[in-house]
C-alpha cells in the first residue's frame, strides 16, 4: 500500500486514507507520497481514446489500490467528473483549457468533487462523523460546499470574509443548506483562516471530530494531477513532452503538474505564473525564500497568496526540506527546479492587457486567473523558443465569475453558465460574527450540541 509521508518528516508515513481524514500531519507538515507509481509509455498512450472520467480513475486507482476497490472508484469518478473540460485552439499547437465548467465554475470544483465522495467513502466505511472546517476568500468555499452538500456524516462551516467576496460567490455557498453552514466574517481572508487553524488545535474542542478541506489536504491535490494527462492525451502525440502554463497562488494546481511528471508524464515545462505576491519566482531566481506579509490585493484574488503552502511540497520533490512557516531546513536542487519549472509575476496592468489582447487576437475570453497564466507563458517563450512544443494554458475561473473585470476590458459582460444562474435566484442562508475566536469556538460547540 502506498504511504504519505509528511513534508516536516517527524510524523510516521499513513496511508492515503488516514492522510485524507487527517488533512495536515501531526507535525504541521504536508502529507505527499513517499514514491510515485508509474505509468507505462503504452499505458499514456491508451488514455487518447478515454473519457475524462476514465483517466481520472486509472491515475486515482495508483493511489487507492488496498484501499478503495476499482468498481466504488469509477463510480465516484464518474459521479464527479459528468461536465465536459474543453481544450480550445489558441494557435497552431497552443491550447487553453477551460477548468470551469464544474458545479461551481473554478477549477477547485476537481479538486473538491472527488476529495468530497473519497472522505464520504471512508466515513461511512466505519460509520463516523466527521465537521469540515473550512476558511475560504470565494472559490475554495463554494466549491467545497458544493462537493460535500448532502453527503452523509459530514457537516460543512465554510468561514469567509463578509465583505471580500463577490456576490456571485457569496452565492454559491449560502444557498445551499442542509449540512452546509456558511458564516460570514467581519474581517480579511486572514482572520478566518487564523480562526479555524485556532479550532484545530483547541484542546477545548477535542470532542468535536473537526477535518480540513482546503488545499493542503493530498485528498484535494492527487485529482488535480488528472488534467494535464487528459490535456497530453488531446493535444500531444504519445510521448511528446508539453508546456502547461498555469496560474498559481497556493501552487496546489501547479503540483498536480509536477505529480502527473513525476508518474511519468512528459512535460517540457511547467510556466507557474504569479500575481504580484511573487515569493516564488524570487525564490527561483535567488534561492533565497522570503514569504510576502500580509499578502498583496491583485486583480486575480484568488491567487493572493503571500505564502503559498504547496512550496512545502515542490522542496520535496527535489530533495530540501521547507516547514509550514516558509523556512527552508534543506535547499532544493535549485539547478532541477529551474530546469523543470519557469515562473514570472504578472502586475495588475499585464493581467488587463493579456484579457484584451487575448480576445482582440483569437476572440477567446479570458478572466483575470488565466490572463496571468497567458501572460506568464509568453515571458517564458522569450526564455526559449516555443518551436513545435504543444503548449495548454489553464483557465481555471469562469469569466462570468468576475463580470465587471471581464466587461471594464471587451466592453460587454460574460455569459452567466446556467450553473451558476441557478444559484444566483435561490434565497441566501447564512450567520455573520465578528472576528473573534472566542465568539466562533461557542458557535462550534453550540452547533455540535444541536
Ligand atoms: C484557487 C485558484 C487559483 C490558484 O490555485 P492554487 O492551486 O492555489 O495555485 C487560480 N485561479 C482560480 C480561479 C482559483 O480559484
Amino acid at each position: 500500500m502506498l504511504q504519505f509521508y509528511s513534508t516536516n518528516r517527524q510524523s510516521s508515513p499513513v496511508n492515503l486514507r488516514a492522510a485524507l481524514l487527517a488533512g495536515q500531519a501531526p507535525d504541521r507538515g504536508l502529507y505527499f507520497p513517499r514514491e510515485f507509481p508509474r505509468f507505462t509509455c503504452n499505458e499514456l498512450a491508451a488514455f487518447a481514446r478515454l473519457p475524462y472520467h476514465e483517466i481520472a480513475c486509472r491515475v486515482l486507482a495508483k493511489f487507492t489500490e488496498g484501499i478503495v476497490p476499482p468498481a466504488d472508484l469509477a463510480q465516484m469518478c464518474t459521479a464527479a467528473y459528468n461536465f465536459p473540460v474543453p481544450l480550445e485552439v489558441v494557435n497552431f499547437r497552443t491550447f487553453l483549457m477551460r477548468l470551469d465548467q464544474g458545479p461551481t465554475a473554478s477549477f477547485k470544483d476537481f479538486a473538491a468533487q472527488m476529495m468530497a465522495r473519497l472522505f464520504g467513502y471512508f466515513l461511512r466505511e466505519d460509520g463516523q462523523h466527521v465537521t469540515i472546517l473550512t476558511a475560504t476568500s470565494g472559490d475554495t468555499g463554494a466549491a467545497v460546499a458544493h462537493a460535500f452538500h448532502k453527503i452523509p456524516g459530514i457537516q460543512v462551516i465554510v468561514l469567509f470574509p463578509a465583505t471580500e467576496v463577490s456576490v456571485s460567490q457569496r452565492k454559491l455557498m449560502t444557498t445551499l443548506k442542509d449540512n452546509v453552514r456558511t458564516v460570514a466574517i467581519d474581517g480579511k481572508f486572514d482572520d478566518c483562516q487564523a480562526m479555524v487553524k485556532q479550532a484545530f488545535t483547541d484542546p477545548d474542542l477535542r470532542h468535536i471530530p473537526l477535518s480540513s478541506a482546503n488545499s493542503i489536504n493530498i485528498g484535494r491535490l492527487l485529482p488535480q494531477s488528472v488534467y494535464y494527462f487528459y490535456a497530453a492525451s488531446r493535444v500531444a502525440q504519445a510521448g511528446e513532452p508539453v508546456v502547461f502554463a498555469i496560474p498559481s497562488g497556493n501552487f496546489g494546481d501547479m503540483m498536480g503538474a509536477v505529480v502527473a511528471r513525476e508518474m511519468g508524464l512528459p512535460i517540457r515545462k511547467i510556466v507557474a505564473a504569479v500575481n504580484d505576491n511573487d515569493a516564488f519566482p524570487k525564490f527561483l531566481a535567488t534561492g533565497d525564500y522570503q514569504k510576502i506579509v500580509p499578502s498583496r490585493n491583485s486583480l486575480s484574488n484568488a491567487m493572493n497568496v503571500g505564502h503559498p503552502s504547496n512550496l512545502a511540497r515542490l522542496v520535496a520533490v527535489y530533495g530540501g526540506q521547507m516547514d509550514e512557516t516558509g523556512k527552508i531546513h534543506q535547499p532544493p536542487d535549485l539547478a532541477a527546479l529551474r530546469r523543470d519549472i519557469f515562473s514570472s509575476s504578472i502586475s495588475n496592468a499585464r493581467t488587463v492587457t493579456g484579457v484584451k489582447e487575448f480576445w482582440d487576437q483569437y476572440q477567446l475570453l479570458l478572466e483575470p486567473h488565466g490572463a496571468v497564466a497567458w501572460q506568464g507563458f509568453q515571458d517564458w517563450t522569450t526564455t526559449e523558443p516555443l518551436g513545435s512544443s504543444p503548449a495548454v494554458i489553464i483557465e481555471t475561473a469562469n469569466p462570468a465569475k468576475f463580470p465587471e473585470e471581464v466587461e471594464r476590458v471587451v466592453g460587454w459582460p460574460p455569459d452567466v453558465p446556467t450553473n451558476m444562474l441557478a444559484s444566483l435566484r435561490l434565497p441566501e442562508d447564512y450567520d455573520r460574527m465578528g472576528a473573534d475566536y472566542e465568539t466562533f469556538k461557542h458557535y462550534l460547540v453550540q452547533r455540535h450540541a444541536a
